[in-house]
């Protein structure tokens, strides 16, 4: 079996048995996490599929390790090659300190244009939560990964700059904002809010998912947040008209269809979640919207009615690790950087210098940002596999520090170990 390059064919990926996958091994814990979640992807791609399937790693270099091989943080060959291969995973990057980089990670999602950022956020049995029914959390975060802070331009208070800007907005604008401000711009396009709610769209379709909510801060600034929520609805009406129905029409519906008693639109909709919270019952995406700073009370107090979710980037940032903080928090957090077809599956946690080097910490975040590329890969038997052995072997309590110092009594085992312990229980 020749390792083959992925390719794209007619808008669809090719993927062969033997696919060619570059690997960045990350900086700090990047080394100990990525061979303890490697070991166990390789297993369980070599149990599954009895090697008629296997990844053939090709690693590049990015961070430190590329800066004292090839004396660049982020070498050119790096980008050619993710680009290039089509599925990468990477481990977390420090960000150089007066290296030119805002950060390396910011870079890569730029220069690639990998305009979604894709984190799932659901519990595993056994992990320690601080809710009740961290079980009821099962959302899939679609951010927007290249506009809104991330395209930032900012001026620093005092400036030449931050001065010009202030007088033209007085003066062309008739608009005042107060001299001794700092100024930040943030943009937010038609183009980068309709294609990321077309890829939260798909991923709702084709996996079998209830709903979209569309998160944004539109009471406050209508023309990007607000502007956001409708292009999202625009676009879900305008290419997906036969797959979803809104909210309002739903609820209009109802109440058309009830005709004789009154019901309120909260009771209305509360009569149609039955056993598929907020669905609709002929089995469409329910396209909702939802602000902001609601939403973050939302997710804890009816997580069950929230199910994909897309937004732009500052509230992507923030509510991603709040989920993720419900279900158990970041060290079991998996994520994915997706373009049009391009996809850089990564840790979501940083390099932890402190545990360098000591095979310690949790390589979950990373295990499981390889099982969304399996799945990406359309390998969903072995990630299957793996998230049933991960699961097994925390509820077997062997875990690593971070969740063993939350369970009473659990003495903790180290990286490496907690891989065997998964392949051990590998279905
Ligand atoms: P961090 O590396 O994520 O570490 C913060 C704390 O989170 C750790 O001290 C540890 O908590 C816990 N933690 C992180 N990873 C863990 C794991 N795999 N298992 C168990 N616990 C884990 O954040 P930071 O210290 O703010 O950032 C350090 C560097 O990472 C910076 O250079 C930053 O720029 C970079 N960074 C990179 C990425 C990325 O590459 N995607 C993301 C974020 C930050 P305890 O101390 O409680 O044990």
């Amino acid at each position: 079996m020749n390792p083959e390059k992925i390719t794209v064919k007619d808008g669809e990926l090719q993927i062969p048995d033997n696919p060619i996958i570059p690997f960045i091994e990350g900086d700090g814990i990047g080394p100990d996490i990525t061979s303890a979640s490697m070991h166990v992807w390789n297993a369980a791609v070599e149990r599954v599929y009895g090697g008629k399937c296997r990844i053939e790693w090709k690693e590049i270099y990015a961070g430190e390790k590329a800066f004292e091989k090839i004396g660049s943080y982020l070498p050119d060959k790096t980008v050619d090659a993710i680009r290039e291969h089509i599925v990468s995973i990477k481990g977390p990057l420090t960000t150089p300190v007066g290296g030119g980089f805002r950060s390396l990670n910011v870079s890569l999602r730029q220069i690639l244009d990998l305009y979604a950022c894709v984190r799932p956020v659901s519990w595993i049995k056994g992990v320690p939560s601080p809710v009740h029914h961290p079980e009821k959390l099962d959302v899939v975060i679609f951010r927007e990964n290249t506009e809104d802070v991330y395209a930032g331009i900012e001026w620093v208070q005092g400036s030449e700059e931050a001065a010009k800007i202030i007088n033209f907005i007085k003066d062309e604008m008739g608009k005042e904002i107060r001299p001794d401000s700092g100024i930040g711009i943030k943009p937010i396009s038609v183009t980068g809010t309709k294609r990321l709610v077309r890829k939260a769209i798909r991923h709702a379709i084709d996996n079998n998912r209830s709903s979209v909510t569309i998160v944004h801060k539109g009471n406050i600034m209508k023309y990007t947040e607000g502007a956001f929520k409708i292009w999202g609805y625009e676009l879900a009406l305008d290419e997906f008209r036969d797959q979803v129905i809104t909210e309002a029409e739903l609820w209009d519906q109802v109440m058309a269809d009830d005709g004789v008693t009154p019901v309120t639109k909260e009771g209305a909709y509360a009569s149609l979640r039955g056993g598929k919270p907020a669905g609709d019952p002929n089995g469409r995406i329910v396209i909702k919207d939802r602000i902001a700073d609601q939403t973050f009370q939302q997710v804890l107090l009816r997580p069950d009615e929230y199910d994909v979710m897309a937004m732009p980037n500052l509230n992507g940032d923030y509510l991603s690790d709040a989920c993720a903080a419900q279900v158990g928090g970041l060290g079991l957090a998996p994520g994915a950087n997706i373009g049009d077809y391009t996809a850089l599956f990564e840790a979501t946690h940083g390099t932890a210098p402190k545990y360098r080097g000591m095979d310690k910490v949790n390589p979950g975040s990373l295990l499981l940002s390889g099982v969304m590329m399996l799945e990406y890969l359309g390998w969903k038997e072995a990630a299957q596999a793996i998230r049933a052995a991960l699961e097994r072997t925390i509820l077997e309590r062997t875990v690593t520090y971070d969740l063993a110092r939350q369970l009473e009594g659990v003495q903790p085992v180290k990286t490496s170990e907690f891989a065997k312990a998964i392949v051990a229980n590998l279905p």
